[in-house]
């Protein structure tokens, strides 16, 4: 009598087995978290009532591009979802009871170190989304050079940077980068470096990035650019072949290129004298600012909700959104400059416009053990970029 037991009790096993199994789901694009959950054998109202047991944690309007989770069955019966939300945080939602359990997992911290040379009219902004695809490592990196660098003004072609970051991962497959722990701008016109220590960033000599300026950008009434922009994709100049009518014209401004719907700013305080489209120019918005100067802004794909002409508008202030309206081979900005009736060049005159206070503060300096913390980390940072160098001599590199 004892084998027909151990049998069942084999069968038991396997049925479980087979009926116990987990699948991944991806939401794809257009698709909401409770669409998902419908196309897999859960109920509108059970879906529904998960989503809002889950707001708590997760931002469900926003998931990542890419985003998937887990669900567990039971026989053809979903009964759990495993939701990977972020590094080192997975939410099991109990199906039965429709009850959020967050767990926390263990974080494994890398290094990963980046390179990059600027091209022609190349922001380091973008160089760095580029090249990593992550919006807060580029904005980390500008951030902790903002009192050393005008990234705006100061930058030239061939000017190159490199820096090592965290990379957190956890068994669960998630993945990001954390904070820059080292970085060196090398440029024509500005070096800098910097290393994290305790809570701030530190240049070789030990000093500290903030609150040393050693160039303060003071507000000046003039933004240095009127968007945050991919590249300079054309430069003011008399002679230019024009890239669709193909003949030699003098090309009056410059061309920030950037991706459609990047939001562009009056450069500084002023009224709107012209909101409508202009020829080649497509939809174009002037400003008047003090002292004879017109500012004009073209090829946008819309204008600020509202805006209109007579309006008075601040420094800084959003009008409208990149776009390729008119002549354009693709999306970018066609700003312009008239002072007292003539054009000039935009580059120039915000460079001019843009002011800087040459600042001492009575300042701590690290010295000893922290500051010879401070050297290794920058010479980790040197062999690197003399292995990157050689390896690839402009072109963009990540390696561990
Ligand atoms: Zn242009």
């Amino acid at each position: 009598m004892k084998r027909p037991l151990g049998v069942l009790l084999f069968l038991f096993l396997l049925v479980q087995g087979v009926w116990a199994r987990q699948i991944k789901v991806f939401i794809n694009r257009g698709e909401t978290f409770i669409d998902s959950l419908v196309a897999h054998d859960i109920s509108r109202k059970e879906a529904a009532m998960v989503a809002y047991a889950l707001k708590r944690y997760v931002n469900l309007n926003r998931l990542p591009e890419g985003f998937s989770y887990y669900i567990d069955y039971q026989g053809n019966i979903p009964v759990q979802l495993v939701i990977p939300y972020d590094v080192g945080k997975v939410y099991d939602v109990d199906l039965r009871r429709i009850d959020v359990n967050p767990k926390k997992l263990k974080v494994r911290i890398q290094e990963k170190s980046f390179y990059g040379v600027l091209g022609q009219g190349d922001s380091v902004f973008y160089s760095i989304y580029d090249q990593t695809g992550d919006p807060n490592l580029a904005y980390q990196f500008v951030s902790i050079f903002k009192y050393r660098i005008d990234f705006h003004t100061w930058t030239r072609p061939g000017d190159y940077y490199a820096f090592i970051c965290q990379y957190l991962t956890d068994d669960f497959g998630n993945a990001k980068y954390g904070r820059i722990l080292v970085a060196k701008y090398v440029g024509k016109k500005v070096k800098a470096d910097a290393v994290y220590y305790k809570g701030a960033y530190y240049d070789s000599k030990g000093y500290p990035l903030k609150g040393v300026f050693l160039a303060s950008p003071v507000d000046s009434g003039w933004l240095r650019a009127p968007l945050r922009y991919k590249r300079i994709s054309s430069r003011f100049t008399y002679h230019r072949l024009h890239p669709i009518l193909g003949i030699v014209r003098p090309h009056l401004g410059v061309d920030y290129a950037a991706p459609m719907g990047t939001p562009i700013k009056a450069v500084a305080d002023g009224v709107v004298i012209w909101k409508g489209w202009l020829g080649g120019y497509g939809r174009t918005v002037k400003i008047r600012h003090r002292g004879g100067i017109i500012t004009q802004y073209a090829h946008m794909s819309r204008y600020a909700k509202g805006l209109h002409v007579g309006q008075r508008v601040k420094e800084g202030q959003v009008i409208g959104y990149v776009g390729m309206s008119g002549l354009a081979t693709g999306p970018h900005l066609d700003f312009r400059i008239k002072v007292h009736g003539r054009f000039v060049n935009p580059l120039k005159f915000l460079a001019r416009h843009a002011h800087y206070r040459l600042i001492r503060v009575a300042r701590k300096r690290l010295r000893g053990r922290a500051l010879a913390y401070v050297r290794s980390q920058l010479s980790k940072l040197d062999v690197m970029l003399a292995s990157a160098k050689t390896l690839s001599s402009g072109t963009l590199k990540a390696s561990d």
